[in-house]
């Protein structure tokens, strides 16, 4: 069984955001930058198939700058076997990822491909489903566990109020949610040996994908400040300041 493990490269999650002064943008000038952590999660999971001997092979696949190749040996190093990197300096919306994405699934023929459930810099929450949609596939998304059972998949899902089990039979595209698995730090010995794995080279255009944006960002602002609180001695005191604020 083969599985692809599409992962991004990211602001880490530890970095506070910065607006650049022309309200353009985040400010990404000399800022860590990190594999997208629902992807991190995909990549552990892939890898724990590999060793339970469910899984034969596991490849990486980033859409991103010259500097994703760093991301992509992250994942080689946690025990991906190979990596592609689709490489485009201008940002690539997530509809253009998908396409891409389905471009590399066609060429690798993939038995489960997992995704995060989102990028934690775009939010956007898009390209797994978009990925199923355009391949035709059945979808697990925001899946907490993933059991293999034969041609199927069992995939639990965290939703409102509860958990929900699918059974998908595969090929199949999975997301990941934040309680799927811990995953590992990459030990020095598997870095090194991250160095020597394959890793190919693509362009967008090699899947006949046109990249150019379809959104304008017309406005980026820092969230409003929150003022500081004021302490209310008691429940009266407190009343009364509610009926002075025009609230009670
Ligand atoms: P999004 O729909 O942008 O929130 O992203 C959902 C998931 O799609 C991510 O967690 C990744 O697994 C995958 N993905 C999004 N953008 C890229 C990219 N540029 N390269 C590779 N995978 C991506």
């Amino acid at each position: 069984m083969k599985i692809v493990v599409p992962v991004k490269r990211v602001l880490d999650y530890n970095v506070k955001p910065r607006v650049k002064a022309d309200g353009s943008g985040v400010d990404l000038a000399n800022v860590k930058m990190s594999m997208n952590p629902f992807d991190e999660i995909a990549v552990e999971e892939a890898v724990r198939l590999k060793e339970q001997g469910t899984a034969s092979e596991v490849v990486v696949v980033s859409v991103g700058p010259a500097k994703a190749s760093e991301t992509l040996r992250s994942a080689l190093a946690m025990g991906a076997d190979r990596a592609i990197h689709v490489v485009s300096e201008d940002e690539v919306e997530p509809l253009a990822v998908a396409k891409i994405l389905k471009g590399v699934v066609v060429d690798e023929t993939p038995d489960l491909v997992i995704l995060g459930k989102q990028a934690i810099d775009d939010d956007s929450n898009q390209v797994g489903q978009m990925l199923a949609a355009l391949l035709g596939r059945p979808q697990g998304t925001f899946a907490s566990k993933v059991e293999m059972d034969g041609a199927s998949v069992l995939v639990t899902r965290e939703v409102d109020g509860g958990l929900e089990t699918v059974r998908l039979a595969l090929p199949a595209i999975v997301t990941t949610d934040l309680r799927l698995n811990e995953p590992r730090y990459a030990s020095l010995p598997n870095i090194m040996k991250a160095k020597s794995k394959p890793l190919a080279a693509k362009a967008p255009a090699d899947y006949g994908v046109d990249i150019t944006p379809r959104l304008k960002v017309l406005q980026v602002k820092e969230p409003a400040q929150r003022s500081a609180g004021i302490k209310i001695a008691d429940v009266d005191a407190l009343i009364g300041k509610l009926k002075e604020l025009g609230v009670a």
